[in-house]
């Protein structure tokens, strides 16, 4: 029976991150994961996530984005690949958005290139959005997406050449107290390791039910990409950006076309509780006509675009959006990594790096991330 240092369970964004780094400070790490690093139905799968610098008041997820964005810009240039795309982000809010007072204020201090776009500016620069009267923008010029399934491949793939040991098996629900010596996987394999890292994303309610089965809520999430017209190159990176819409309370967002694939557009606000496993994938009728009422009103030169492709997809919300970083209670040597929350994918260098160091005692529990502070109700706070 080998013993590595560490046994990471979930090559998701974060999972995978977590290895690349433990390895990078020597440890030797195995990542296992029944479907592999970026699979469709991960949460970090499909084709982009934004990665913005606003987060409103949540200073700490700011200077995380601030963080990862280098990384993922070094891993880029690192291995070659098109990471990411600068395309900026747009930012379109109502006077008197105190989210969007919040960010210009955060941005500023932390000095992160932005443009405020007034009512006249916002409507001449980007005349293919039809935006609510009075609404303004913030841009975001640095900003832009991450190419999700691509990214994580890549991220799994730096581990595997640092020595990361990639196995295909899902763990088993560990038993036991105290210290835990292995987990035995559900194909029989036992992992011996001396600290285990759980990064199961949507599945970690169902590993640990009496734990998280109330403190993470996956929802069903529809995405959809719409054809523009041949040769309209409005909805292009270059001439359009990511946008992210406050004045709608749905939050909706899209994406300019990317790898040709279409203009992409989601709504933010949570769909019903979504099971990882069974649960169908397919669109609904419901879903799609929101969206086509939505881009009618914002984006009426798509109104009769083609719908190209979809995704169906699972937040895994906890209570307030905030992410899971902690001991499980039951173990001195186990990790809880998840909660993603609808807004995870971006930050997994700097939350990777995090976990190294709290597994190196280098780092401490921060409050936010901490078991103790997921309730069992559903309370929004962080976007
Ligand atoms: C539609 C959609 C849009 C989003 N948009 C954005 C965005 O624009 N910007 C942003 O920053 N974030 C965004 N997010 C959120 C972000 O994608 C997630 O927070 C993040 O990907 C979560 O990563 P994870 O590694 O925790 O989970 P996952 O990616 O789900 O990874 C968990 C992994 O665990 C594996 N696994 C499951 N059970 C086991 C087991 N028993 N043993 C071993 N492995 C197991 C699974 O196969 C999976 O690969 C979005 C999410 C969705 C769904």
């Amino acid at each position: 029976m080998m013993t590595r240092d560490v046994a990471v369970f979930g090559s998701g964004v974060f999972g995978a991150w977590t290895a690349l780094w433990l390895r990078r400070s020597g440890a030797s790490v195995a990542l296992l994961d029944p479907h592999g690093p970026g699979n469709s139905r991960s949460s970090s799968g499909g084709e982009s996530r934004i990665i913005r610098m606003g987060y409103g008041p949540d200073e700490i997820y700011t200077l995380w984005s601030m963080r990862s964005l280098g990384h993922w810009k070094e891993l880029a240039a690192q291995t070659g690949q098109r990471l990411f795309e600068q395309t900026g982000v747009l930012w379109m809010a109502l006077e008197g958005d105190e989210y969007a007072a919040h960010t210009k204020r955060l941005l500023e201090k932390h000095g992160v290139e932005l443009e405020t776009l007034a009512a006249a500016e916002l409507a001449a620069r980007y005349p293919q959005i039809t935006c609510p009267p009075g609404s303004w923008g913030l841009f975001e010029p640095g900003s832009g997406a991450l190419m999700a399934r691509r990214a994580v491949q890549a991220v799994a793939a730096e581990g595997a050449r640092l020595g990361v040991e990639q196995l295909g098996e899902a763990a088993a629900r560990p038993d036991g107290a105290g210290l835990l010596r292995e987990v035995v996987t559900t194909s029989g394999t036992r992992i011996s390791a001396g600290v285990f890292v759980f990064a199961c994303g949507p599945w970690l309610p169902g590993l640990f039910p009496d734990l998280l089965g109330r403190r993470i809520h996956p929802t069903r999430q529809e995405v959809m990409f719409f054809g523009p017209r041949a040769g309209d190159r409005r909805f292009a990176p270059g001439r359009f950006p990511v946008c992210l819409d406050l004045t709608d309370p749905r939050k909706p967002y899209c994406f300019p076309e990317l790898d040709g694939r279409g203009y992409k557009i989601a709504i933010d606000a949570h769909g019903p509780l979504f099971d990882p496993d069974s649960a169908d994938r397919t669109l609904t009728p419901q879903g799609i006509a929101d969206v086509r009422a939505y881009l009618a009103a914002r984006y009426p030169d798509l109104r009769n675009a083609p719908l190209l492709e979809s995704r169906v997809c699972q937040y895994e919300n906890t209570s307030s959006g905030n992410f899971l970083i902690d001991r499980h209670p039951d173990f001195n040597n186990v990790w809880l990594v998840g909660g993603g929350s609808g807004h995870g994918f971006k930050h997994g260098p700097a939350l990777g790096e995090h976990v190294a160091a709290l597994i190196s005692g280098q780092a401490g529990v921060e409050q936010r991330f901490s078991l103790a502070s997921k309730a069992e109700s559903r309370a929004r706070e962080v976007f």
